[in-house]
Order: C-alpha cells, then sequence, then structure tokens
C-alpha cells in the first residue's frame, strides 16, 4: 500500500487530526515515506503510525512531523532550520521541500548513512547531515530560524536556546523516558524566550554521546 490513494487518505487523516497549513499537507501527500522504513515494513508506510528504522529508534508519527512543522512555520517560512536527530530523515525531507535550507544531526553513524542515501535519491540538496551528538547542536551555522529536536531531552539544553535567531523557533519534546513528555514551543523575542506547551507526545530520548 505505497499508492496515491494510501497517501492521500493519510493526508485526509491529518486534516481530521487538526492539520491546516496547506503547504503541509501537499508536502505530507506527496512525499514517499515508504522509501524511509524497511521493505518489510513498506505496506505500513501511510498508516499514522510510528514504525521502527532499526537501533532501537523510530520513524515518527506522521500527525507529530506534520504538527511540529505547522508550527514551525506558523509565523512565516524559516529560512536555515536545524533538526536534531535525523533517523531516518523523513522529518528532514519533509522540511526541506519547505524551508530555505536543514542542517540535520543525527548520533547514530548508520541512520545517518542510510537517510544521505534517501535524500540524495529524492534529489533534496539543500539538506546537509552531519553525524554528532547534537545536544550541543552546531554552532558553525548558527543562528537558525528553526530548531526541531525530534528526540526528547529531560531539560532544554541551553547550548541549543542560545543558537536561536531573536524571532526564531524551537520545537522539542521535553521530558524523561517514563514521564509524559510535553511538545514545547519557544520563540526567542529580544527580551526573552516564550514558551507554549503544544500538548503531550512520546518521543525517543536524547542520548549522549555517538554511535560509529
Ligand atoms: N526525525 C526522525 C525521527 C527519528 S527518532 C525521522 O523523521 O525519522 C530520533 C533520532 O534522534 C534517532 O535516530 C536517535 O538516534 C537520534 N538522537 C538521539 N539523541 C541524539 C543526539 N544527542 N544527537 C543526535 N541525534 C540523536
Amino acid at each position: 500500500m505505497t499508492s496515491q490513494r494510501a497517501r492521500d487518505r493519510l493526508a485526509r487523516r491529518l486534516q481530521e487530526l487538526g492539520i491546516r497549513d496547506p503547504r503541509v499537507l501537499e508536502v505530507m501527500r506527496s512525499t514517499p515515506r515508504h522509501l524511509f522504513v524497511d521493505e518489510a515494513l513498506a505496506h505500513r508506510a501511510y498508516e499514522n503510525t510510528a514504525l521502527p528504522i532499526g537501533f532501537g529508534q523510530t520513524i515518527s508519527q506522521p500527525y507529530i512531523v506534520a504538527r511540529m512543522t505547522e508550527a514551525l512555520l506558523e509565523d512565516g517560512v524559516p529560512e536555515l532550520v536545524l533538526e536534531v536527530g535525523t533517523g531516518s530523515g523523513y522529518q528532514a525531507a519533509v522540511l526541506a521541500q519547505l524551508v530555505g535550507r536543514v542542517v540535520s544531526l543525527e548520533r547514530v553513524r548508520p541512520l545517518q548513512r542510510r537517510a544521505r542515501e534517501v535524500l540524495s535519491s529524492m534529489r533534496l540538496h539543500n539538506v546537509s547531515l552531519r553525524h554528532t551528538d547534537g545536544t550541543q547542536g552546531w554552532p558553525e551555522h548558527a543562528p537558525y530560524d528553526g530548531i526541531l529536536l525530534t528526540a526528547a531531552p529531560r531539560q532544554l539544553p541551553e547550548a541549543l536556546l542560545l543558537q536561536l535567531k531573536v524571532g526564531g523557533r524551537l520545537l522539542a519534546p521535553v521530558g524523561g523516558e517514563n514521564e509524559t513528555q510535553s511538545l514545547v514551543r519557544i520563540t526567542r523575542t529580544s527580551k526573552a524566550f516564550v514558551k507554549d506547551e503544544l500538548g503531550p507526545v512520546s518521543f525517543v530520548p536524547l542520548l549522549p554521546g555517538e554511535v560509529p
């Protein structure tokens, strides 16, 4: 079930769940999510669920990818976005079709390699991937208009907040592995970091160090 019908059904489901931004719905409809999962799971790629991608990690649920992307785009399209947790590369692919440029960090080398292959097969050349522990961000390209974490820290690392441009937004699941995590949006103003809570979520934890 990797057909256009399955993709259209997913887009309709996302709309029912409250995704409104037509740009986001269109990209969710057209992105070939089955390329980002193992062939054995391709028939489930257009279900609204997280799926395993190896190394104890998951490709995020489409609704959550759409929700975070929509929240990131709400006040204008960001030019440069940092993602921490490339995983399968799916969220990066969605972003790359909507923003100027994406920089994405992944601590597990084999996942990063596979993501690179899929993204280049899709000819998405505005994504830079790096194998590193992303807890400290990627200061070389900072400041960012948007930062997205797709793995949950217990608390937001200060280094990431400081890499946000004034006017920029950070979206992240925050909370421990066995606690309820909350999807948090931080907007940096000239004077402060303003926090909104967007609801409960469930992500894999942000872990320290690199896996070769
Ligand atoms: N955005 C991904 C979601 C992958 S799950 C997708 O669309 O498929 C989260 C990913 O974050 C995992 O691949 C995990 O290895 C990675 N991760 C966890 N801690 C990290 C860290 N400190 N730095 C970089 N990546 C990290």
